[in-house]
């Protein structure tokens, strides 16, 4: 496989069948795939993954060797009523190496808003993973009234049916504010016996003003219901500011078995300030410490305004901004490979329950 990035590939469709592992008369992707990449990203490395895992996306259920041509993203917002926008993004980011990203949901979605998403991955070549939950009791995308009235294992039951009903690939995105409020510390409980009733692995959100006792925190509720961390991404990781201490706080988020989520990248919001150049840093010092096994990189990316449509990189800021960075830092071409294709496809690989 070429990597040199600037490669042309042309795919037959009986190549693209060979390469997604679906069998002859399954359903697959409507419009005729036409696959070609300026930017290409390659599984490097064994999974080690149980024989019946599969990571279930709105278009299949993918056998995870499937994913290892392409990029995933684990923590973006896709889902929107500009379906041709959304669609040709998508289309976009497709051409600079991206095949599979996870939409993080901030609340139960409407029939629309189901609908809309469901719309967008049937026209999609890229694989979309549908992620849901709750997201914060204060803030930017509160919980409905519902959700303090209902009990845990209510919302435990509505959870574990919503993900059957809709196709779930995982839980989030699941928050928590500075200080974690009652109800967060009930749907967090609640979203960890559900992930242990379907297997569907957990990303969560930290707030982006830098809280390193969230993400303790959040371990500590999640594994307290009997969750193995390894299941889990602790999301918004390369907000720690540096009077933080960034490397210790993923040390301890690794040590305990746990994915970094580096899901903010390109992406600059208000209340953090953290650099690129120390975003790169964080994943050299990620590199050095031998955790490059516990590294995922996202950027949270909803906002129109700065998709590739108005100029913006849009779903692609991972791929052609950060990538481009980590390359001329001296990252290995075989580790952002790792990163970006193996990383995120033994987060999403479950064994069905
Ligand atoms: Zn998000």
């Amino acid at each position: 496989m070429d990597r040199s990035g600037y490669s042309r590939q042309h795919y037959t469709r009986r190549e693209v069948l060979s390469l997604l592992g679906t069998t002859a008369g399954a359903a697959v992707l409507t419009p005729p795939i036409d696959l070609q990449a300026q930017q290409n990203f390659v599984g490097v490395s064994n999974l080690n993954l149980p024989n019946d895992a599969i990571i279930r996306t709105l278009q299949q259920d993918l056998d995870p060797v499937a994913l290892s041509n392409g990029a995933t993203l684990f923590h973006e917002h896709v889902g929107r009523n500009d379906i041709e926008l959304a669609v040709e993004e998508l289309r976009a980011s497709a051409f600079d190496g991206l095949g599979c990203i996870v939409d993080a949901a901030t609340g139960r979605r409407t029939t629309e808003q189901l609908r809309n998403l469901n719309e967008i991955a049937a026209r999609s070549e890229v694989q979309v993973v549908m992620a849901g939950g709750y997201f914060e009791d204060i803030g930017f995308a509160i919980y409905p009234i519902r959700v303090s009235e209902m009990s845990e294992d209510e919302l435990v039951e509505e959870l574990v049916a919503d993900a059957a009903a809709q196709r779930w690939g995982a839980f989030g995105e699941i928050a928590s504010s500075l200080e974690m409020r009652p109800d967060e510390r009930k749907v967090h409980r609640a979203v960890a016996r559900a992930h242990l009733q379907t297997g569907l692995p957990i990303f969560t959100h930290t707030p982006h003003e830098s809280c390193p006792s969230c993400a303790m925190e959040q371990m500590d509720v999640i594994e307290g219901e009997g969750v193995d961390l390894t299941n889990v991404v602790v999301g918004h990781m390369a907000t720690i500011k540096p009077e933080h201490n960034p490397l210790a706080i993923h040390r301890e988020v690794a040590r305990r078995g746990a994915f970094i989520g580096l899901d903010t990248l390109g992406h600059e919001m208000g209340r953090s300030d953290i650099p690129a150049a120390a975003k790169v840093r964080m994943v050299q010092d990620l590199l050095d410490a031998g955790l490059v096994d516990h590294i995922l990189l996202s950027s949270d990316q909803g906002n129109a305004r700065q998709f590739k449509h108005y100029y913006g990189h849009g779903w692609s800021s991972v791929l052609m901004q950060f990538v481009p960075k980590l390359r001329f830092a001296g990252v290995p071409e075989d580790t952002i490979n790792q990163i970006l294709v193996d990383n995120p496809r033994r987060l999403l690989a479950f064994v069905p329950k």
